[in-house]
């Protein structure tokens, strides 16, 4: 179980190697557990992120001419340090965001697997070059686009920067990093590891506060490229608002997950698998089931997946909602699609509260039934641990409710028929597609991004399309003078 902290963190801005708080408002933090104050920040202003901005430009040469090799060799040191430091960490991650420790953990060590695979980039080769003619070479070589920035959402305050920062700084990038205003804490232990490695000052730069800052970094002229990831509607803007000031952009938004459970699905397999999977992360995860499509007569495995779904115990197996307001939210949303027609087979809106925390925003594991495919519950992203279930004749008839689902994260089918998955997988309107596996997340190197309104922008987030987004090639062709034969190329 998470331990409430010993004194309030101070998340400032961390600019050219130097802790300094914002010049706007003060602001608390408050655990989701029990709603206390366990740090706070200062806004930050469009002079602070300007000087952030110019700290970073001025060390990005240097760092940009630093040997690829030196500079991952910096990041085994800080794979070293967060290791050691994983469970401090990890109960920061948990206490601020909601998590329990055994989620916090897992996304640190995802966090820590995208660090290994930028660490492996030295070992790459990231170009390459063949003679195209005679004595005429042609070459691609890579190069960091500057100094870039990267605006991350509350439900990862570790993992989700992760994807981004090791790969973006492997590369010789300099990065401005924008946290969550809601989960701003995991930021100064995570800084301080790259600063103990040894990272130049200015290379990683934090600036905290919410949209207003967000804004600031896609409208500033030196910054190159912006990473994001959190809801779709400010994804879709800061992907408007970067691009039209010619940065490069990747914006990855929210998602609708659906879950295709056919009659001949194993039953411990699918009950487990489906139920952590929307549960897991108290269901505030862009991963999570959340839609089951139901084909046929699938209750014996409904009654599997109410089964482990009941067995959660808040505080101990599942977290808790990030405000009361987003709790509230979920309530109401329930009760909603309960006079539209669903039958609740759980319900979450009276849950056992943990008794050591018995102020925090506790929101038990509810599915909905019979709910129609067009009503909000089976389209909208709550953002919480509630599964739609739609019951449908066919498959066919459940990918169709599928694909006209505007966003496109993920989608898994529950099957014993290989046939029948292949289908679906060639089907589905996602990214990420999965056979068997509720939370079909991809190992590095497979790289992690959605379609359609999940995601705003070309290319995936990690693996090697982190490496294309967070880099430029450049194409040399060359000759020299001994080898002067003649053809068109001369
Ligand atoms: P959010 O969109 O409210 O905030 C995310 C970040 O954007 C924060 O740093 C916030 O300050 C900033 N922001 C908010 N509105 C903005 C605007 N109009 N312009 C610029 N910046 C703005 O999201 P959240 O509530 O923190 O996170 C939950 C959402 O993130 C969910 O929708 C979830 O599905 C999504 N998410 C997606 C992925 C993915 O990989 N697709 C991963 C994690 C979370």
């Amino acid at each position: 179980m998470v331990k409430r902290l010993g004194q309030p963190i101070a998340a400032d801005n961390y600019i050219a190697g130097t802790w300094k708080s914002g010049g706007g408002a003060k602001v608390a933090v408050t655990s989701p557990y029990d709603n206390e104050a366990m740090g706070y920040y200062h806004e930050s202003l469009e002079a602070d992120v300007d000087e952030a901005v110019q700290a970073a430009a001025a060390a990005y040469t240097d760092w940009a001419s630093t040997p690829l090799k030196e500079r991952c060799s910096l990041l085994f040191k800080v794979r070293d340090s967060l290791l050691h430091k994983l469970e401090d960490i990890a109960n920061i991650v948990a206490l601020e965001s909601g998590k329990t420790i055994g989620e916090a953990r897992a996304g640190l060590l995802k966090g820590i697997e995208v660090l290994e695979f930028a660490t492996a980039l030295q070992n790459s080769d990231l170009g390459g070059k063949s003679a195209v003619s005679r004595g005429v070479h042609c070459e691609y070589r890579r190069y960091p686009l500057g100094v870039v920035g990267s605006i991350t959402p509350f439900n990862f305050p570790a993992m989700v920067p992760f994807w981004t920062i090791p790969i973006a700084i492997a590369l010789g990038n300099a990065y401005v990093w924008k946290p969550s205003e809601k989960t701003p804490c995991a930021s100064v232990p995570l800084t301080e590891i790259f600063s103990e490695a040894g990272l130049p000052p200015g290379i990683l730069t934090v600036v905290q506060g919410g949209k207003k800052v967000a804004e600031t970094i896609c409208t500033h002229p030196k910054i190159a490229a912006v990473g994001f990831v959190g809801s779709s509607a400010a994804a879709e803007a800061v992907y408007q608002q970067a691009t039209k000031k010619g940065k490069r952009a990747l914006a990855l938004g929210g998602a609708k997950n659906h879950i295709i459970l056919l009659p001949d699905a194993d039953l411990a397999l699918s009950g487990k698998g489906i139920a952590d999977s929307f549960t897991g992360c108290a269901g505030q995860r862009c991963m999570a089931a959340s839609v089951l499509l139901a084909v046929g007569d699938v209750d014996h495995l409904i009654e599997s997946i109410k089964s482990h779904a009941q067995s959660v115990q808040l505080g101990q197996s599942m977290g808790a909602i990030i405000t009361q307001e987003q709790r509230l939210c979920l309530e109401d949303a329930v009760s909603a699609a309960e006079k539209r027609g669903a039958k609740i087979l759980l319900d979450g809106r009276k849950p056992d509260v943990p008794k050591e925390f018995p102020n925090g925003n506790w929101f038990g594991p509810t599915i909905l039934d019979q709910v129609n495919p067009s009503d909000l519950a089976a389209r909208d992203e709550m953002f919480g641990p509630i599964l739609t279930i739609v019951r449908c004749a066919t498959i066919t008839e459940a990918l169709d409710i599928q694909n006209s689902n505007p966003y496109g994260n993920a989608c898994s089918v529950f099957t014993s028929n290989g046939g029948l998955a292949e289908k679906v997988v060639d089907s589905a309107h996602c990214g990420m597609a999965g056979i068997n596996i509720g939370v079909p997340v991809p190992r590095e190197p497979f790289s992690f991004g959605g379609i359609g309104q999940s995601r705003f922008g070309h290319g995936d987030i990690t693996g090697y399309g982190g490496v294309e987004f967070w880099s430029q090639l450049k194409k040399i062709t060359t000759k020299w003078n001994q080898q002067s034969d003649a053809n068109w190329m001369s």
